[in-house]
């Protein structure tokens, strides 16, 4: 009994040491300007300098020396969208007296899975119906997308933020989303499923009220989104 007992210790000092070093500025201490404000680059390349040695690295070989800099400056770049909103690029309407339904298939985007900082990768597919005569251009789509795939995300709560943003601001009167990922933790490690592909949808507003057209709709996106592409 006695060894799990101070395994038992052992893990909880670890822990509390976790949160010691969290309220030195971390994302989850709550306080935490920094969660949404800069990234801490320096303190970055700290850990990935602890990585380096933690997998049996030599940190100073001469091929790495700079490595923890560079993660740093990569994952400044890869969580940016932490520190944005997609409501910037979605009030970048214009008007288009339409309550027909838009669709925007294929917008590659690249993100990270929050479970293990690996990449997914895929396209997102967006239809929407325009809530007030306000639509919103392509590249606007593609800007919001990417706005929270540049987090440590989760496929499923990606597809929900995004179809969320079109009703919180676009007003759309009803959303569908459609994304689909290759995620780099199922591909390279794990069961190494190569060629596992993953689907997820949201649909919101009158796509979801509506059931059967919100089933229309959702066949209707996997249709366009299977087309082959040129
Ligand atoms: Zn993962």
């Amino acid at each position: 009994m006695i060894a799990p007992q101070s395994s038992l210790h052992l893990a909880h000092h670890n822990h509390a040491d976790d949160v010691d070093d969290c309220c030195g500025g971390g994302a989850s201490c709550g306080v935490a300007p920094r969660a949404y404000g800069e990234v801490d680059q320096p303190r970055i390349a700290r850990a990935v300098r602890e990585i380096l040695i933690a997998i049996g690295e030599d940190p100073d070989r001469e091929g790495i020396i700079e490595t923890p800099k560079r993660v740093a400056k990569a994952y400044a770049e890869l969580f940016r969208g932490l520190r944005e909103d997609a409501s910037t690029h979605l009030s970048r309407t214009f008007e288009q007296a339409s309550d027909e339904l838009i669709t925007v298939t294929n917008i590659n985007f690249f993100s990270t899975c929050e479970h293990h900082l690996l990449p997914f990768h895929g396209q997102a597919h967006v239809a929407y119906v325009p809530g007030n005569g306000r639509v919103v251009g392509l590249s606007k789509l593609a800007r919001t997308v990417e706005v929270f795939a540049r987090r440590p995300q989760l496929q499923e709560r990606l597809t929900d933020q995004i179809a969320d943003a079109l009703i919180e601001h676009l007003d759309a009167a009803g959303a569908v989303v459609m994304v689909e990922g290759e995620h780099m933790c199922m591909k390279m490690r794990g069961v190494r499923s190569h060629d596992a592909r993953m689907t997820t949808f949201a649909r919101r507003g009158i796509f979801r009220t509506d059931e059967r057209r919100g089933a229309e709709t959702v066949q209707l996106v996997r249709d366009l989104a299977a087309r082959p592409r040129c």
